[in-house]
């Protein structure tokens, strides 16, 4: 399985490493034994083999963002994306020091809800549907007793710390791909029964977790910044905003409908982050972890199709020799910031870290972390 991108080509089924990419390998090695219990590496699944493989724990966000929680590591290195990294700072205590190996590692879904505009569309929306704002009216934890009903903000972990501490201070919460009907639930309740949620930034996870909840597409209008909302905004559960992965969007029926063709009892697995086209067509839907575990749980022999990040997709493939899996797009997609992680990058921050420098450090500034430590807190106290 080889592609060819502008500056070079990848084959995701080859794990042999260059001998340049093997001394680095054995560098960081020696360089992870020298800062022995001081040091704590993380790997999103989405990661390339020659990062995950030094990871002292592979997961989904939320997992990662347990795992930074419940570390004493004082350097804790994020080989992730940047929104990662923060949430990470915000979950650890003073004395730990959260590393990126590259700063320009961000998410283009992130980047598609900014405070300003969220700022603007929360005003607009209070006014047109006439909920209240539960700013300093619902104590965390609470149900709102005062029988209003209320706008509450959800964001999805792929977002940045300001729009995080923006959801604290209005009552919301945090959610992932692997928990987001459990803090649907409880945004709802707070909501009351003819209150709303405000989803951001991803349209396609609220949207496909709202219709597995039942809730009729009428009641999900999206709205976009600058514009407004394309269906109306009284009487709506889920208010959606326009965000989407470049990477996820990729994934299509026509896709799901070649591979049928082509094996006709094999199974389509996608990340909910696609469109909610495809994920109807799929046989099953959730978040990286619930994908890895699916395709454990598949007997040998099984055809499966995945729809989500091709690093992910080729390391499950090698993992099980025994069943044919293969990516839904054969154009194959990597998430491009999430390949910014290089080993060489990795390589150089252990390098600074062992001469007592504190490279590529992520600082969510003070006034930011209150509001989102809220919001972080309340998803890790929910079950899923
Ligand atoms: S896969 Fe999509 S949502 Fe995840 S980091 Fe890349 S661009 Fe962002």
């Amino acid at each position: 399985m080889t592609i060819s991108l502008p500056m070079c080509t990848i084959d995701f089924m080859d794990n042999s490493l260059s001998p340049e990419e093997q001394a680095i390998a054995e560098r960081i090695t020696e360089l992870k034994q020298q800062l022995g219990a001081k040091l704590m590496i993380l790997g999103h699944h989405y990661q390339r083999d020659s990062i995950v493989m030094h990871a002292d724990f592979i997961g989904d966000s939320f997992m990662l963002s347990q795992q930074a929680a419940d570390s004493d590591a004082e350097y804790i290195v994020f080989c992730g994306v940047h929104f990662m990294a923060e949430s990470a700072d915000i979950l650890t205590d003073d004395h730990q020091h959260v590393i990126l190996p590259n700063l320009r590692a961000g998410c283009s879904m992130a980047d598609m809800a900014t405070l300003p505009d969220v700022e603007s569309a929360w005003s607009e929306i209070l006014a047109e549907t006439g909920l209240s704002d539960p700013i300093n009216r619902i104590s965390p934890g609470e149900l709102p007793d005062d029988g209003k009903s209320y706008l509450i903000p959800v964001t999805y972990m792929n977002s940045s710390a300001d729009l995080k501490d923006f959801v604290g201070r209005h009552g919301g919460i945090v959610c992932t791909s692997s928990n987001a009907t459990g803090i649907l639930n409880w945004a709802f309740e707070r909501a009351g029964p003819d209150g709303a949620v405000l989803f951001f930034p991803d349209q396609h996870l609220g949207r496909n977790t709202g219709l597995s909840m039942g809730i009729d597409e009428s009641k999900m209008p999206t709205w976009v910044p600058k514009i407004g909302s394309d269906k109306a905004l009284k009487g709506a559960k889920i208010i959606l905003w326009h965000g989407f992965c470049s990477v996820h969007k990729r994934f299509t029926v026509e896709q799901v409908d070649n591979f049928r063709n082509q094996y006709p009892d094999g199974l389509v697995i996608v990340h909910p982050e696609c469109p909610k086209e495809t994920v109807a067509v799929s046989d099953a839907n959730g978040s990286t972890q619930f994908i890895k575990n699916f395709v454990e749980a598949l007997p040998a022999g099984s055809h499966v199709a995945i729809g989500t990040e091709i690093n992910m997709v080729a390391r499950l493939a090698d993992a099980h020799p025994d069943k044919h899996i293969e990516c839904l797009d054969d154009k194959i997609c990597p998430c491009s910031t999430m390949y910014m992680i290089h080993p060489a990058y990795l390589m150089d921050v252990l390098e600074k870290l062992v001469m007592d420098e504190i490279p590529n450090q992520i600082v969510v500034p003070k006034d930011v972390q209150e509001g989102s430590l809220l919001a972080l807190e309340r998803m890790l106290s929910i079950k899923k």
